[in-house]
């Protein structure tokens, strides 16, 4: 499933390709944007279909892997 709308309020980090500063926005973002311009190098990247569905193929991935981790991650902090 393709842009999957349950990754629509998952923070997704974009990078420049050309200098690589990451950007992050939210999935929804990505599914309407057609291009972003690099606050870094003034860069505008063409935010084409291809790159939306690999951005959110690798969110899909990292938030079905990183709902067990938090789980096991919340343990309470030391005290002191
Ligand atoms: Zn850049």
């Amino acid at each position: 499933m393709p842009l999957s709308e349950s990754l629509h309020s998952v923070e997704m980090e974009f990078r420049c390709s050309v200098c690589g500063l990451g950007f992050v926005r939210p999935g929804r973002w990505f599914k309407s944007a057609a291009q972003h311009r690099c606050s870094g190098c003034h860069q505008i990247t063409y935010l084409t279909y291809p790159k939306k569905l690999a951005l959110f193929d690798r969110y899909a991935k990292q938030t079905k892997g990183s709902v067990a981790k938090d789980e096991e991650a919340r343990t309470p902090p030391p005290l002191q």
